[in-house]
């Protein structure tokens, strides 16, 4: 091995880590009111050769909790023996939301409308300018974990801005089925990345507060699929059947035209034909009914699971393709590849990607 194929030791927060070792970095965050410090612990896994800092983080939203558990399995994982370069892995970002509960901050913020922050701005701003200068600038890649909200559920897909074509390639290797092309909205950690050029793409996939063990399994290994594509872990031994992500063209929410009780007739993957009957208002104090009918044909990618819903909520999240019946065929493929040999509702762990 040569000298240059060596890595110096990795610094974080003042941490240094020797190449081939691993540790937590307790990032301190706040002094809570009871006098009690809380941080945001940081794994920091850091191969013996240079390459890549990527940074895996979850619960920015502090009630989305499939990502905590993704990291969970990333680091438990055997591909991280060799690794090149280093894993910056936050399973949880928000660490107050998580305590409640909550996809927010004690000030009712959204830390993830806050960056890139101000040192001396509200307590998200504060957080924001911390997280951005202790760790995302530490980074070369981004990998930003989220779920849907309470009582809304997303089928696993990549939200990244292709224009940038390593962005665009790290959503193609993460290796789910589907991607939209998302503008970036203001003050979130995707948008405060792209702007200091570190590719960064968004994992969308199941609900708030709720494990969805293949929204799991599909992160854990879309993790490990972009690090194999960045060269940081070997190739697979046994490759997974290879998925042809498909770019939404564009997509669309249909919402309910009136209060009552709401009752979905379609799920999650499913193929929607433009007019099909999707769910049906109902009224449980008259025999009042409306129908809703899908404007556009499309993959449902995201759907509203609470019954009671207000006139104008969010109900179905349709994402419309060139190709739909071959978009379709690969998510159904995939769905069941992604839960092959899993028997939900077991205590049987699932075993960790290769
Ligand atoms: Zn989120």
């Amino acid at each position: 091995m040569s000298a240059e194929e060596v890595a110096v030791p990795f610094e974080l927060a003042g941490v240094s880590v020797a190449p081939g070792r691993r540790t937590v970095v307790e990032m301190p965050a706040a002094q809570l009111y009871t006098n009690t410090p809380l941080n945001i612990p940081v794994h920091v896994v850091h191969g013996r050769r240079p390459g890549p800092v990527l940074l895996v983080c979850a619960a920015i939203h502090g009630d989305e909790l499939n990502g905590v558990e993704i990291i969970r399995r990333v680091l438990q994982s055997q591909s991280l023996r060799n690794l090149r370069g280093t894993l910056v892995a936050v399973p949880v970002v928000n660490v107050f939301g998580f305590i409640h509960k909550s996809r927010y901050l004690p000030d009712r913020r959204d830390l993830n409308r806050c960056f890139p922050g101000s040192e001396t701005g509200s307590l998200g701003a504060r957080m924001a300018w911390l997280f951005k200068n202790q760790i995302l600038d530490r980074c070369t890649h981004a990998i930003d974990l989220h779920t849907g909200a309470v009582y809304r559920s997303n089928l696993p897909q990549i939200r990244a801005n292709l224009d940038s074509s390593a962005t665009a390639e790290m959503a193609q290797a993460f290796g789910v089925p589907l991607i939209l092309n998302s503008v970036l909205r203001d003050g979130t950690l995707r948008e405060v990345a792209e702007a200091q050029n570190i590719p960064v793409i968004t994992y969308e996939a199941g609900e708030a507060l709720r494990f969805d063990e293949a929204s799991i399994r599909a992160g854990v290994r879309g993790v490990i699929n972009v690090m194999r594509h960045l060269s940081m872990v070997a190739p697979a031994r046994k490759p997974h059947p290879l998925v042809e992500p498909s770019v939404a063209r564009s997509s669309l929410w249909v919402r309910a035209e009136r209060d009552g009780v709401f009752r979905s007739l379609v799920a999650l993957g499913d193929r929607i034909k433009k007019d099909q009957l999707l769910g049906r208002i109902s009224s449980p104090f008259s025999s009042d009914e409306m129908q809703i009918l899908a404007p556009c044909a499309g993959i449902l990618v995201g759907r509203d699971n609470l019954p009671l819903v207000n006139e104008g909520e969010a109900l179905f999240h349709i994402a419309r393709f060139e190709e739909v019946k071959e978009v379709a065929e690969q998510v159904q493929a995939f769905a069941a590849d992604i839960l092959e040999g899993v028997t939900l509702g077991t205590s049987t762990e699932p075993p960790i990607a290769p």
